[in-house]
């Protein structure tokens, strides 16, 4: 997009390798609140892409996804310019709270202004320093508290270049999701950013299988943009599917929850996702799949509210017993062998 990067007042030229804290509005404590920013620069000229974590403070994954990709041992960008933002809600971070500290949600207050609140602050030094730079854009997210998704891949994917990069990522699951109002995703399309948002595991947790998901998926982007040498093609790859649709199945009864649907499960119109006991025992209800797809989230915890959220599922028409064998190679590929420190 250009040639000079300038962040905090800092150039960062081809071929250099520079961590920086870039300041955001200061707390009343007066304390200095900054955003870590970590910016790898190849010395030829190529793509710039943010990998950013933690919009939403208390969603985890993310940042060790971000920390294992830098890390990797032999990372060697061949073109362009990465810059990784692992935590840019961090006063969420510091709460362990989706939010900021006056309760807005910063993926609703894009594009922010110089002079408003703390959230419309945060938002517009984030667009302006590091977005603005950016032809692509991978801003990683997790389920709510209590709630896991199997990971996925949101994005527009009426754009042609978009739905390439949605692709290339290496999950099986690609969800279209409409642009809303004031979210990251939106001011970046403004900005001529391409943004894939991949949702994984949930939040204030850590889920290996996520994480290596997620890794691997920044690496293949990466490599799909010329960014690092092209990987040697595995033997088998994961085949990735868009969703015609998604909704979520609501809980019919307030109670305990006995569920029998497990993430990425294949399910058939009419099977039992979970049984809805009372206290006592007594089974109040069953909650049925109304239609066959694919469980992409979930709530854990065992209580519910009648009219709560329990299972998203996707829709994929005859696709899902291709994208159910997908999710299972995928699981398979990512398994974690015995004793493997990470
Ligand atoms: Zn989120």
């Amino acid at each position: 997009m250009t040639s000079q990067i300038t962040i905090a007042g800092i150039e960062i030229k081809p071929g250099e390798n520079k961590k920086i804290q870039l300041p955001v509005a200061n707390l009343y404590t007066d304390t200095d609140m900054c955003i870590p920013v970590h910016i790898m620069r190849a010395k030829k000229p190529g793509p710039t892409l943010f990998v950013s974590a933690a919009v939403h403070g208390d969603e985890l994954n993310g940042i060790e996804i971000i920390r294992r990709v830098m890390n990797k041992p032999g990372l060697k960008l061949t073109r362009g310019t990465l810059i990784a933002v692992p935590m840019v809600n961090v006063y969420g971070v510091l709460n362990q709270s989706r939010y900021l500290p006056d309760r807005r949600d910063l993926n609703r207050c894009f594009p922010g202004s110089p002079k408003g609140s703390l959230a419309a602050r945060l938002a517009h030094t984030f667009l302006t320093e590091i977005v603005a730079y950016c032809d692509y854009g991978i801003d990683l997210h997790t389920g709510a508290i209590h709630r896991s998704n199997l990971p996925q891949i949101r994005a527009n994917l009426k754009d042609p270049e978009t739905l390439e990069l949605a692709k290339a990522f290496g999950v099986p699951v690609l969800l279209n999701a409409n642009l809303r109002d004031g979210s990251l995703r939106q001011a970046a399309v403004e900005n001529d950013t391409r943004i894939l948002l991949y949702e994984a595991g949930q939040a204030l947790r850590f889920d290996e299988f996520s994480i290596r998901a997620g890794v691997k998926g920044v690496m293949n982007i990466l490599s799909s943009l010329g960014m690092v040498r092209k990987r040697r093609q595995r033997k088998t790859s994961v085949e990735p599917f868009v969703a015609n649709r998604s909704d979520w199945v609501r809980g019919n009864a307030s109670g305990l929850v006995h569920e029998y649907a497990q993430l990425g499960a294949m399910v058939e119109a009419g099977d039992v996702l979970a049984s809805i006991h009372s206290p006592m025992g007594d089974k109040l209800s069953e909650v049925t799949a109304s239609r066959s797809g694919i469980v992409i989230g979930k709530q854990n915890i065992p209580l519910v509210q009648e009219g709560d959220a329990m299972f998203h599922i996707a829709y994929f028409g005859e696709d899902a017993v291709d994208v159910a064998e997908n999710i299972e190679q995928l699981q398979e590929d990512l398994a974690i062998p015995p004793h493997d420190e990470t």
